[in-house]
């Protein structure tokens, strides 16, 4: 994801309320910035708890992780998904397209449906094996996001600063709800139930989501909720998983789940990103877990050395029970905003070994198709996935009948 007219990230901004999320019963393991870490929490200052309904008579910390839970628990996201569905997550809303204000923004905004439709014109996918998923509810968001940075988005002028798109900020509330928030909040809920499916089928694809500017009480560059912490918290609820690596191979730097994650042990951070680019968010830099820096110009043989060595790093250090993979493809030549200059072949490869990866260690992976501004990046992820497809790491034949 991007931003390039509002909302830069400062490093001064104070740390989001999400750090509070951690329980204090968790499994300490090993990570590369384990210092880094210990050293951010004694300087740090005092952080907000996480709200819930009863956050104006401040309850305490016990209070807010039982509300959180019981909105996790109680949550419509996670349902059955019959077999004969392909780990395919989708919904004709994910597009936003309205009196050609999409036009305002370099991001290609139907591009989540476009990826769908090279799949299924090439026999890779029937329209009937995708999964729609449901739309994440206020309940749902507040397991993350704070009430008032929910209440901040019923300005208008607020949301069209986080999308960038300053005309939005001249429309009706009830436009924009409907136009632009129920689009993302279907993204979310997608992103979250792909994780489930991932448990289930070993791997799932949300067409949409990644939005890693957003945290719990800030959004920016495009990203108006923060779908990563929610899947990876409702995992943690409802998944028995207690271990998650999110591996960022977006351009941009993921600052909203490393603020949110940045001391919770529970989470390790790759993130390959352009540091001469957008958010510039040096305090949460300093949250992950293993920074690998790819400069302006990078090309697709040395972007794919970096990697290979990386996710050697990743695979030492931490032993994850889920994989969140945040697939931007704003990598690619020519994108605009991403300055990198790897190749369509190269965006296939980088796919396929974090599906490797994946898959010889045997861990659930969820991928999500976050930043990619150019036209010709929906059909890069359909021939990607089509190269996993016949690479045999990932399978998408409905099982007949019986079965
Ligand atoms: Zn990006």
């Amino acid at each position: 994801m991007n931003a390039f007219v509002y909302d830069r990230t400062s490093p001064d901004q104070p740390l989001s309320a999400a750090h509070d999320m951690t329980p204090p019963a968790i499994p300490l393991l090993p990570t590369v910035n384990a210092f880094k870490r210990e050293d951010i929490m004694s300087t740090s200052s005092p952080t907000n708890a996480i709200p819930g309904p009863g956050a104006s008579s401040s309850p305490s910390s016990e209070d807010v992780e039982t509300i959180r839970k019981n909105r996790v628990l109680s949550s419509k996201l996670y349902f059955d998904i019959p077999i004969t569905n392909a780990p395919v997550i989708y919904s004709s809303s994910y597009d936003i397209a309205f009196f050609g204000l999409e036009k305002l923004h370099p991001f290609d905004s139907s591009k989540w449906g476009r990826i769908c439709q090279f799949l299924i014109k090439d026999g890779i996918l029937q329209q009937s094996q995708i999964v729609e998923p449901l739309e994440a509810s206020n309940d749902d968001l507040l397991v993350v996001h704070t009430e008032s940075y929910l209440s901040s988005l019923t300005s208008s002028s607020n949301v069209s600063k986080i999308i960038e798109v300053p005309p939005i900020a001249l429309l009706p509330h009830w436009l924009v709800r409907q136009k632009v928030l129920y689009p993302f909040r279907k993204q979310v809920g997608g992103t979250i139930l792909a994780a489930k499916l991932a448990k289930e089928r070993g791997w799932a694809i949300n067409v949409g989501g990644g939005f890693h500017h957003c945290c719990a009480d800030k959004g920016g560059g495009f990203c108006v909720y923060a779908d990563i912490s929610l899947c990876i918290t409702f995992a943690f609820m409802r998944l028995d998983i207690s271990r998650v690596m999110i591996i960022d191979l977006d351009a941009h730097q993921g600052n909203g789940h490393e603020m949110d994650f940045g001391k919770d042990r529970r989470v390790y951070t790759l993130d390959m990103y352009n540091p001469d680019i957008y958010p510039f968010d040096f305090k949460a830099r300093a949250y992950i877990d293993q920074s690998v820096k790819v400069k302006s110009g990078t090309s697709t043989n040395v972007y794919l050395k970096k990697l290979d060595k990386a996710l050697e790093v990743a695979g030492i250090c931490f032993k994850p029970e889920l994989i969140v993979y945040n697939a931007g493809t704003d990598i690619l030549d020519g994108d605009p905003l991403g300055e990198l200059k790897v190749s369509p072949d190269g965006v296939a490869s980088r796919d396929e070994k974090v599906f490797r990866f994946a898959k010889e260690k045997n861990i659930p992976l969820v991928m999500l198709t976050s930043g990619g501004y150019m036209k010709s990046s929906a059909k890069v992820i359909a021939d990607s996935l089509t190269n996993l497809l016949n690479k045999e790491l990932i399978d998408l034949a409905t099982p007949p009948l019986g079965t």
